[in-house]
Formats: C-alpha cells, structure tokens, sequence
C-alpha cells in the first residue's frame, strides 16, 4: 500500500513552516495566508507518512506502545468477550480486535503492537488459515506483533497462589515456545489492584523478564513518585535472593490509557488529526501542540529522555486502523514539528533505551499492597469477594498438582483424557477479574463450571492411574486395570456414596490416600459412614485406632440442602457417622486402608462421646487428648487459654467472629463497600440468637467443640492428639441482609502478645512480608481509613510474634488479614454486599445459590488453623504445614468383594526411593508428563533466609531417588516458565544500576546442577526448573 508514494508538495511547505518551532501569531497569521492563498490549487492526495522508527538521544521520545487491554471474562464471559456475544452488556470482541491489528500491521511495516493474553490469542489462532498464520509469524518475527507478559491471562498479584501464577504463566510461554519460537521479556500487569513482591521476583527475574509495567499503585504513593521521579525503579521482591532476581519496574503516571486527548476508538471522542487542506477543520498544529504538551508533562515526572504511552484501552483496537491512522499522523507530523520524537515502540524496545541511558534508579522492596485510588477507596474487599471461587479454585490447585503426578506415573495420553482442560480452567480463573471475585455472577458461574468439567477429566486420570498403579502386581491385567477407583468432591459437605453404602455381606470399602508430598506424612482422615461397628486395617492388614463421630444436624441441613442444588432431587439421610482414622502415607506415593463391618466385638471404632456442659472444678472445659490443650468456659463458651504442654507455651487466646457493615455510599464521598472496595461502617459482633451451650465430642484421635454462634454462623474446633495446633471449620450464611445492610464477616482470634502494631502476611503463598499498622516505608501515610487501609492479602496465612511467643493463623484460600490491634489476628471470611462499588462491574457483590427457584445468600465452609509457638520455631509449621494444607491427601475409594485385596493389589506405594525422602523444607511444586513426553519438575526451597534456623539453609535432592528405577538420560536446567535454557536466560538478562546502593546484596543461589552426581542444591527461596528426560517413560511395573 505504501510503495507508490507521491508527495503533496504544496502540504510538505506548510508543515515545513511548522518545523521552525516557533508561533508568532504573526507566523500563524502568515500561514493562515498561505494556506488561504493555495487552496485552489490544493488537491487532495494520497499522503505519505514517516512513521520510521528511531530513537533521537537529544530529544524526549515519545514511546508509542499500541495495546488493547483484554479481560479474560469479567462483564461478560471469556468466550462472550471472544466472539462479540452479550453485547448488550458491553460492545467487546476480541476476535475484531485480533482481526484487525493483524491486518493493520500487515499494511504497514513500522506499525507495532503487543499481545498479552494467550487464552484470547490461542482462540483466535486456531481459526486461522495457513497463510496467514505464516503472515503473523512474519510478523511476530520482524518484532512487529510482540507478545509481553504471555500468560493465558494477566493474573491477579493478591488472591492466586505462586503455583497457580506459574502455571498459568508456564502454559502461555510454551504456547508462544512452540508455535513463534520467542520468549516474552516484559510483565505487563497493567490492569491488577496492587502488586505482589512474589510476581517482581518469580513471575518476572526468574521468567528472564527485563522489566515489568503496571498502572495501579495507591494513590498517595504515585504523587511521591511523580514529585521524587521515582516511577520506575529497581524491585528486588525477594529478600533472600536480593539483586540476582531484581527487575526493572515501570510504573505509569496515570494509568494505562494514553494521555487524555489522544484515544481513537471509533466512537472516541478525542480530535482527529484533520491534515487535508480541502476539508473544514484542518488542526494539525493545534494536536501537535497537544501532543508536546502531554510529552513534556510526562517527561517532568520520568527519568531519562523516554516515556511511554500506553495506546490503547480495554478492549480497544476492534477496528484498529482509527488507531494507526492517527498514530501515524502524530509520528509524522510530530517528528516534522521536532520538539520531540514521536515513534512506534514496544515495552521492550523501551526497557532496552532505559537500560542504554545507564541511569541509576531507586531500589524498591517489598511490594506495592494495600491500593487504594482515592482517600475511602481500598481495594482491600476483593482479597475476600467470593470466597467459595477463591476456595473451589484453590482445591482445584491442589488436586491439580496430585493429578500431574499421577498422571506420569501412568503415562501421558494426549488424546485424553488427561488434566489439559483442568489446567487450562484453572489458568483462566487466575485472572484479576476472576479469582478476585470481582467478576459478574453469570461469569464466576462459568469460570466455575471450566473448573468443574477439567476436574471430571482429570478425575479419570487419577482413578486410572491409581487402578494402574494397584493393580500393577497382576501382569495379566496391568495394562487394562478394572479397579474403579471413584473419588469424593462432596466431601466438605459429608457426601460420598462410596463411603456411605452399607458394608453388608461381606463388601468391605477400600480407601486410598496419595500423598503428593516429597515427605512422609500422618494424618488422620475423615469419611463420612452409615453404620456402627467399624473396623479399619492398615496396609499390612492390622486393625488401627478408629472413630466414629456423629454428624450434627446442623450438618446434615447443609447437606441436604446444598445436595438439592447440586444433584437435583432430594438426598438420602443415609450418612450418621464421620469415621475418622489415622493415615501414613509415603511420599509421592500411597496407602491403602480397608473399612469393614467388624463380626467380633471389641475391637471396633469408638464412637464419640458427646456432652453438653461437662466442666471441672473451674467451670472449665478442657479439650485435647495430646500436647495441646484448649480451655474454655462452661458458661459462656468462650475460649480463654491455649497450652502446650510439650513445649510450655502457654497463652491467654480468645476467638470470635464480627462483621463490618457496609457502607451503602450516599455519603458525601459517595464510596460504597463492594466486590473491589472495603468500606467499612461500623463494626459488630457477631451473638448468638439465644445462649447456645458448646458441645463437646472426644475421642481417642480428635475432640471437637461444635458452637452454633448464630443462626448463620457455625463452627466446630478440632484439636487433633497428633498435632499441635486447632483447625478451626466455620460455616457461615447466608449472612442476613434483611436490614438493607450489607456485612463483611470477620474472624478474630485474640491473644496478650504484644506485637508493636507489627505484623507479617504472606505473598502468593510465598515470602512473608513484614506490615505495621498505619505505615507504609515509601511514604508517610495519611490515614482515612483505619480498618480497611491495614488489611493485607493472605494466601498462605499471617503471624505476629514478641519476645517470647509467636501466634499464627493459615488459611484454605485466600482472604484479606489484618492485625488492628496489638495481639490480634483478623481474617475476613465472607462478604455480602448490597451496593456497586462503582469500579465498573456494576453489580453488587450478592451472592446467592438457589435451589429449585428459592433463592439465598450464599453459605460457604472452610476451615482456618492456629497456633502459637516460642518464637522463632513458628516457621516449621507454617511451611511444613502450609504445604500439606496446599497439597491435602487424595482419597479414592473402591468396593472389596471378599477379602483380597491386600493380596491382589500393591497397597503401599512410593515413587521414590523407599529410603528416601525430600527434606521438610523442600516442595516439589511440579512433577508433570509433557506433550513431548519430557518430564517437568519444579523443586522449591519451602524458607527464606533467616526464617528458621534449621530450616533456612542450602538443601539437595537427589534425583536419581527421586525417580528410581527409571534412566535418567538428560536434565536440562529451565527458567521458572521452562521457555528457555536457565543459562540462555541468565546470558540475555540485562544489569541495572541501583540509586546509593553501597553493596550489591546478591542472595544465596544453589550451585550448577551436576549432571554426574545428578543432584540439585537450592538456596533458601530458590525455586528451579527441569525438563529431565528419561530412557523410557513407562515406570511402573513395566
Ligand atoms: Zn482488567
């Protein structure tokens, strides 16, 4: 389109003018003259623009970084959003946006543009015709079309799991890996509400990411910057490994929309650049006047001469030429006024002039939480918004990373059925509009039906392959196992039909509980049952120590209930019993146990005492059967005291459960409490609707304190005689909003440690960040508000510590935590909302389940954990434990005809060597068959530095007994997407200067790995990727 050019002489001598610089009205007036005086004989031609790109080092360049911000589902569903569907909610289709980028960067060789989302992208490829997929890799190889970030979607920093946010990360990389053979360099975060220290570190250094960009950081955090030119910065996320894991860090001066004035949409209201003489309206000196102006504001805040522009907005570019053609003209006509250069960039060809201006920037620790946009406006809501998605998507995690294991055991299909589509679902829901919970309803509905049909997938995988694994003792069957191993979604609600049928004539049930942990663990299990007189053998067919614990009423209510919806029909009242056992199980492997009606009497499961108000003489209760004890009073029951008797801790602790209510946002600063935002408006507690005694369950393994705290409110404590800390199971709602007041529920568990307003929370699940109330390190804060500004995302829990002790609490998803007074832990659990919070999803955070046609507020179950330790020794089981929270034990159930199981399976299983272990504070994060049949394996070190002092060291694995039996042939070390060689990563990484940094503070790195010895070190923090490839893939009973 551009060969043929002819130039209007008589436009070029006009804009020549304009190159002068210089406006006199006299000048105007003259050229106003001439513009006059030619246009008779002004024709209008094809014009011809210089949009070349080039750098001018003595001028401010303007970077012009066109980009169309795509949310993978958030008004409208993901595949909505795709095709142009329910556009009546809102007018977006990615697939014009795709459609019309690429052919307008087909049309002309200097115009640039980014991609982001590889779930969008990924629809659109598939539909393309060979030619023009060639044309597009022409394009992406020429560094035209560039994908940055390059994830399925651009993942939220507060509510996902590190795991998640590599995987999800991992899987776009190895798309663009293999069909465009290029690895992103930049993060481009642009859209998510605060940023984590964990996606500066992992999900950016360790990807080989040069820089990262985002728009949102609290808004008195960005005056500073703009007045200190600290915008952009050096961020070292990680304390332990310091500057061998920084990144350069972005951060706009507004937020991710060009500068006012200069949006082109088509129904955009910003001017046109009008150039032709013939037409009314001619403006191009006024827009390039505009156009210096914004630049020069910019220039004022940043460092170096070049800024970026961010071109683009949601869902922007579906017809992308009303973009170009402006951009086009403004570069042209820019460069031609030449008080600054105006040029196609990308964030890569920016980061690469930042870096070559050799500037030094400020150094940024730890992250960029709590956001807030203006003074009564924390986005502080949404670490808690849908608490029953943020829990879906996080036991969908979990089982995820079993289900790989499981699945290479076996070996890979990839005709299926395999856990792609579980992989893929969960990669979609880690979006920021997605786990955040800041979705419509109809679009976290479909996000959660994804999850649901990749778990009926991945569901088969794992019972095949558990069958395979069983039953690898009979060759004659091996490969064509027929256990039928059936698995139990239902559990948190006590409902799993395997489990509750009669054990009559002889049927007996076998349970098998896989332990996708490195380490050997002991636990006990819970299964719901029918009947009585229960016996439970062990792998070597010995009888252990076995409970039965009545289900309570208000149990089986929520079953019933939440069956109806999820089943239809109505639901047996069949189940009567929790049978509860204790399991050990070998690392990355398996026990079996077999349930039986037991014929002798005596050596049966002992069924739980139940007992109203049972008190000693201090008109206490005592609870515990091992070291830890729970006190409470008989009266009120309340708990007063923790003790731990095998190391003396003995501590003062209360708990109980509050709400916020919401502001509704007809005040004066007209802020409402909604799916993003946390306003509070009061706070109360919450009371029972009459004096309800605590009852109290005891057994030889577990007591229990079942406490209906209100009609919507319930909860049961456990203390376990094998562990030293209370899980604590509530079940709340619907939470009444019949007052036209929406409430946010809270936990608050109260102890006398005096913590100096300090407090530490975790980040995705990773490095903990210490927080002190009302007070931010990078500036003086003002504070409007006192509750809602100090509440932090946990993904993995919070902890508070003194001289003497340390009290923490882990959590099953993540939530917002906060500590508002000195010895206090507060966990918001559930949010119901009655107002918009007027950040865009227009709808209130109101969620309800309806069952056939009645409708109410949603009721949701989980579970947190606490305990308190001398300090110091707090991080053991926080890390340890946190991860087998992450990773639970897999259960799957089969029915033995006779009694032969024990003789006709393997019972016990292991992976592993069976002299080997992984050390507790190592985490195999992935073990996963690819489709190329190379194996993927992500080993974590659990600490940071300094964390704990056994435990926060240098660690080996050694990868012959990881895999023993099988012949390692190759280990290739990967960075943290396995997009590219570890050292092919390190090579290209580009050095920063650090602003009055005395010495550098490299951090603790593990050695080369040694391909001889075949062993892995890792540095606390660490996390490192390997494809390792085998002999033969098949490694069981073959
Ligand atoms: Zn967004």
């Amino acid at each position: 389109m551009k060969k043929n050019i002819i130039i209007n002489k008589n436009n070029f001598f006009i804009f020549s003018l304009f190159e002068c610089g210089c406006f006199s009205m006299a000048t105007i007036t003259t050229t106003i003259i001439i513009i006059i005086c030619l246009l008779p004989a002004t024709q209008a031609k094809y014009m011809f623009y210089n949009t070349t790109m080039a750098i001018d080092p003595h001028k401010i360049n303007v970077h012009l970084v066109p980009h169309s911000h795509d949310d993978v589902g958030w008004l409208k569903t993901i595949d909505q959003y795709y095709a142009g569907a329910n556009n009546s909610i809102r007018g977006a289709c990615v697939q014009n946006v795709l459609d019309s980028v690429i052919s307008a960067l087909l049309d002309d060789p200097n115009r640039r543009f980014i991609y982001v989302e590889m779930a969008f992208f990924q629809r659109w490829w598939r539909q393309q015709s060979d030619t023009l997929k060639a044309e597009v890799r022409d394009l992406v190889n020429s560094g035209r079309l560039e994908f940055i970030n390059g994830g399925m979607c651009m993942h939220d920093e507060a509510t996902p799991h590190y795991i998640d946010m590599i995987d999800q990360t991992t899987l776009g990389h190895r798309f663009i890996k293999h069909e465009f053979n290029q690895k992103p360099r930049v993060g481009w975060q642009i859209d998510p509400f605060g940023h984590s220290a964990v996606q500066a570190y992992l999900l950016g250094a360790e990807l080989g990411f040069d820089s990262l960009f985002f728009a949102r950081i609290d808004y008195q955090d960005r005056a500073k910057r703009k007045t200190d030119k600290s915008l952009e910065v050096v961020w070292q996320g990680s304390q332990s490994l310091g500057s061998s894991s920084q990144i350069f860090t972005g951060i706009f001066p507004v937020h991710y929309s060009p500068p006012d004035g200069f949006t082109f949409e088509v129904n955009d209201v910003s001017a046109p650049i009008q150039d032709d003489l013939t037409l009314f309206d001619y403006n191009v000196k006024e827009r390039v006047d505009d156009f210096v102006i914004a630049a020069l504001a910019q220039a004022n805040v940043t460092r170096t001469n070049h800024i970026m522009w961010t071109m683009g907005e949601d869902f922007r570019y579906q017809y992308a030429l009303s973009w170009f053609r402006q951009m086009d003209k403004f570069i042209h006509y820019v460069n031609m006024d030449g008080r600054v250069n105006a040029l196609y960039s990308t964030p890569s060809i920016y980061t690469e002039a930042k870096h070559t201006a050799n500037e030094k920037w400020p150094l940024k620790t730890g992250d960029f939480f709590p956001y807030a946009d203006r003074e009564n406006a924390y986005w502080t809501g949404y670490f808690t918004s849908r608490p029953a998605l943020k829990g879906y998507v996080r036991m969908m995690s979990g089982y995820l990373l079993a289900a790989r294991q499981l699945e290479f055991f076996k070996g890979r299909s990839n005709l299926g059925p395999n856990t792609d589509a579980l992989a893929d679902a969960l990669a979609i829901a880690q979006h920021h509009d997605a786990i955040t919970g800041t979705e419509r309803e109809h679009v976290a509905a479909d996000y959660a039906m994804r999850l649901s049909i990749g778990y009926t997938e991945a569901e088969k995988v794992v019972a095949a392959s558990l069958a395979f694994l069983a039953e690898s003792k009979l060759s004659t069957r091996h490969n064509n196992p027929v256990t039928k191993f059936e698995q139990c979604p239902l559990l948190n609600i006590s409902y799993c039909p395997p489990t509750e049928a009669n054990l009559l004539n002889g049927k007996s049930l076998v349970v098998v509980a896989y332990n996708p942990i490195g380490w050997k663990r002991v636990e006990i299990i819970r299964i719901p049952v029918s009947s009585q007189g229960l016996i439970v053998q062990d792998s070597d067919g010995r009888e252990i120590e076995s409970q039965l614990i009545p289900i309570s009423s208000a149990s089986l209510s929520t079953r019933n209930y939440h069956l109806k919806g999820n089943l239809g029909g109505s639901a047996t009242d069949s189940d009567k019993y929790w049978l509860a056992f204790s399991a050990s199980v070998p690392p990355l492997g398996f026990s079996t146990y077999i349930v039986s009606s037991s014929r002798k009497t005596g050596s049966r499961s002992v069924i739980s005492k139940w007992s109203l108000s049972e008190r000693d003489s201090n008109n206490t209760i005592e609870v515990g059967q091992g070291n830890l004890k729970l006190l409470y009073t008989a009266d009120e029951g309340k708990l007063t005291s923790y003790i731990n008797s095998r190391n003396q801790v003995t501590a003062f602790a209360g708990q109980s459960y509050g709400y916020y209510s919401g502001y509704n946002g007809t005040d004066r600063v007209n802020q409402a409490s909604g799916a993003y935002i946390f306003r509070p408006n009061g706070t109360f507690p919450v009371k029972s609707d009459s004096q309800v005694p605590l009852t109290v369950v005891r057994g030889p393994l577990l007591d229990e304190i079942h406490q209906q705290l209100s009609s919507w409110l319930h909860q049961v404590t456990r203390v376990y005689k094998e562990k030293e800390h209370a899980e604590v199971e509530f079940t709340i709602g619907p939470i009444p909003v019949d007052d036209g007041v929406g409430k946010e529920v809270i936990a608050r568990i109260a102890t006398s440690l005096r913590s100096n307003r300090t407090f530490y929370t975790d980040s995705n699940g990773r490095d903990f960040i210490k927080r002190v109330r009302d007070y931010r390190s990078d500036w003086d804060l003002q504070v409007h508000q006192p509750i809602a500004g100090n509440y932090y995302p946990i993904n993995l829990g919070i902890y508070l510590e003194d001289e003497d002790i340390e009290l923490s609490v882990l959590v099953d998803r993540a939530v917002g935590a906060t500590s508002l007074v000195d010895g206090q832990i507060e966990v918001m659990l559930h949010r119901r909302l009655l107002n918009d919070d007027a950040r865009g999803v227009g709808e209130a955070l109101n969620e309800e389940v309806c069952v056939h046609n009645t409708c109410k507020g949603l009721m949701i179950q989980g579970k947190f954990y606490l305990r308190i330790d001398p300090r110091g020794e707090g991080a053991k089981w926080r890390r340890a434990f946190g991860q087998e929270i992450y990773s639970p034990l897999l259960l799957a159930f089969a029915e033995q005809d006779g009694n032969n199981w024990m003789g006709t399976h393997v019972a016990a299983f292991s992976a592993i060597d069976p002299a080997y272990s992984l050390p507790e504070n190592i985490a195999i994060i992935t073990l996963q068959e690819l489709e190329n049949g190379k194996v993927l394996l992500r080993l974590a070190h659990l600490y940071e530095t300094g964390e704990d002092r056994d435990y926060s060291v240098m660690e080996k694995v050694e990868l012959k007994k990881l895999f023993p039996g099988k012949k390692i042939s190759k280990v290739t070390e990967m960075n943290l997407s396995a997009n590219q060689e570890r050292s092919e990563m390190e090579k290209k990484r580009l050095e920063w200067r650090v602003e009055g940094a005395s010495e550098e503070r490299r951090g603790l790195r593990g050695g080369a790995f040694d391909p001889t010895r075949l062993e892995v070190e890792l540095a606390p923090s660490e996390i490192r990727t390997f494809e390792v490839e085998f002999d033969y893939i098949r490694m069981f009973g073959s």
